[in-house]
């Protein structure tokens, strides 16, 4: 029994087709790789990170980091802490960022500055949901699943209070009477 009405937005055969699709064109950008590592920013993208990995035939490394966003609407300004860091060093390698969604974009902004300063080989992002509408900041974006329009979504590891992580497809919550 689901507390909220939640409606299909992306099925779940079409999920794994994208994932499985960023997981070859990942695969042919990094060809020649000694390590690829993988960051998994925790918890939104761990079930993406755990689909996509198994579809990346190279040396794959993962580490997984933390963030959380404090936001002021008002100063459109928002302060980005890290909650968990890095277990391992990154300098001199492959590293690509693996994020749930993007919606404001001030987390991925300086998440992306906080690891480049570590001097990685290469650093990109990779992100299973784009809402470009909400974007405040500017942060590139090398592979992008499903650019959505600005829906409040959950599953696939995205959650509503920490629920409907587990659900294996996106959708979009309609609040009830
Ligand atoms: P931003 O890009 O605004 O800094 O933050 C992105 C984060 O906000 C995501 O990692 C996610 O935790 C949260 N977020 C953004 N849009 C949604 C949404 O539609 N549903 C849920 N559950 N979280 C979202
Ligand atoms: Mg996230
Ligand atoms: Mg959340």
């Amino acid at each position: 029994m689901m507390k909220h009405r939640i409606d299909v937005m992306i099925p779940e055969d079409e999920l794994q087709a994208k994932v499985a699709e960023l997981g070859r064109q990942i695969t042919a950008h990094y060809q020649g790789t000694s390590e690829l590592v993988l960051i998994g920013l925790l918890r939104g993208s761990c079930l993406f990170l755990a689909d996509l990995s198994r579809h990346i035939d190279l040396p794959v490394s993962l580490d997984f980091m933390t963030a959380s966003s404090y936001g002021n609407s008002t100063t459109s300004s928002r302060e980005v802490r890290v909650l968990k860091d890095l277990d391992d060093e990154i300098k001199g390698k492959d590293v690509l960022i693996v994020e749930d969604i993007i919606d404001s974009g001030f987390t991925l902004s300086k998440i992306r500055d906080i690891i480049g300063l570590r001097e990685p080989k290469s650093l990109a992002i990779c992100t299973l949901l784009n809402k470009p509408a909400r974007r405040e900041v500017q942060v590139p974006v090398e592979w992008t699943g499903f650019t959505i329009p600005d829906e409040f979504v959950v599953g696939y590891g995205i959650d509503y209070a920490q629920l409907y992580r587990n659900l294996r497809f996106i959708g979009k919550v309609i609040p009830q009477e």
